[in-house]
């Protein structure tokens, strides 16, 4: 009878018509625990078919996750993608630990958190506001404005819902056009040496592959993921990823032109014309700021790049204070050299392409 026991607590659920993650139809069914769960063959996402109820209001949300080092590395993962200044709503907030953090490196114009378990309460001294409803139902009533949030988090919060898919679209509808998206959940089992979860109050178990095909079915491109990113000694393998809506693939002629290491200089001569002039020049730098192109290839003298004349290096000798930007990254180190011996006392700085893309 003992071995009945877990089958009349646990809630049967029908078979998914399709992946939770990927969408996939058909996926397959595994049993752990005696408890079904699915296995998509094509993205490799699991989500359990059968529930147990959890009580996540008399479950204190945070716990082992809240070590000065783990929040900061959490932090150290979002802050290079972001600017002063923006707005902050947490899904899934505990007490406001990231938050709190995260206030430390940043200035935010608001933060506000959702949290249903009674760390509400020590959150709500860490943030602006804190709300105890879903998102949908914030967003349905008004109380969350659509496209109000410069930054989405959540941490190990999309592994313990029902559906993913309708939190991730309604994060997607909180997000203004180019906002963040941070999730954290465990990485598969959510330890390298562990094959399987069978956290009870887990119902998803995502991997890389998973998530970020839930995300892009919502339109958000993963810009940066991280594995093995430790929660505690149980989740030491967890899924870091930062996600955003494409950006237009938009050329910008100021990108390479405006280093500081070319302030101040009109006039740049182009050390190479080969295939870095298209590839790379072309979108990325000022050609009013070219006054003409060397290279050693005799073919490509008396050509045009870019508006400017390509000419012999000897060209160099007919001026003085030239800056000459090397436009080779393989051969920059003998470029360099032939410069400084052939035409040192004309050139006044050279600037690798190297450099400029630091
Ligand atoms: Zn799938």
């Amino acid at each position: 009878m003992r071995g009945l026991a877990p089958a009349t607590r646990k809630r049967m659920h029908e078979l998914p018509l399709s992946c939770a993650a990927c969408g996939f139809p058909v996926p397959e069914v595994v049993v752990i625990g005696g408890l079904r769960r699915t296995a998509c063959p094509s993205c490799h996402h699991s989500q359990r078919i059968d529930v147990e109820p959890f009580d996540y209001q008399g479950f204190a949300m945070g716990g082992p996750g809240r070590t000065p080092e783990r929040l900061s590395a959490q932090a150290g993962f979002v802050t290079p993608h972001l600017a002063d200044g923006a707005r902050a709503l947490e899904i899934g907030c505990a007490a406001g630990d990231l938050a709190q953090e995260l206030r430390r490196r940043k200035t935010f114009a608001l933060y506000h958190g959702v949290e249903f378990s009674p760390a509400r309460d020590m959150a709500a001294t860490r943030m602006d506001r804190v709300f105890t409803r879903p998102l949908q139902d914030l967003l349905a009533s008004g109380e969350i404005e659509a496209g109000g949030y410069d930054l989405v988090l959540s941490s190990h919060c999309l592994e313990h819902l029902s559906v993913p898919s309708d939190v991730v679209a309604a994060m997607a509808q909180a997000m203004t056009p180019d906002a963040l998206l941070f999730l954290e959940t465990p990485n598969r089992s959510g330890h390298a040496r562990l094959p399987f979860d069978d956290n009870r109050s887990h119902i998803h178990f995502f991997g890389v592959s998973s998530l970020t095909r839930l995300l892009a079915r919502h339109g958000l491109e993963t810009i940066a993921a991280e594995t093995g990113a430790r929660h505690d000694a149980r989740y030491s393998d967890s899924l870091r990823v930062l996600a955003r809506r494409p950006a237009p693939l938009r050329a910008d002629p100021t990108l390479l032109s405006s280093h500081p290491r070319l302030a101040g200089v009109d006039r740049i001569v182009v050390w190479g014309a080969g295939r870095m002039v298209e590839e790379m020049l072309a979108y990325y730098l000022d050609p009013a700021r070219i006054a003409f192109f060397v290279d050693k290839d005799a073919a490509k003298q008396g050509g045009v790049r870019l508006g400017a004349p390509v000419r012999a290096p000897e060209a160099l000798e007919a001026g003085a204070d030239w800056t000459v930007l090397i436009n080779s990254l393989e051969f920059e180190a003998p470029i360099r050299a032939e410069i400084e011996t052939r035409f040192g006392g004309r050139v006044d700085r050279i600037v690798a392409i190297a450099e400029l893309l630091e």
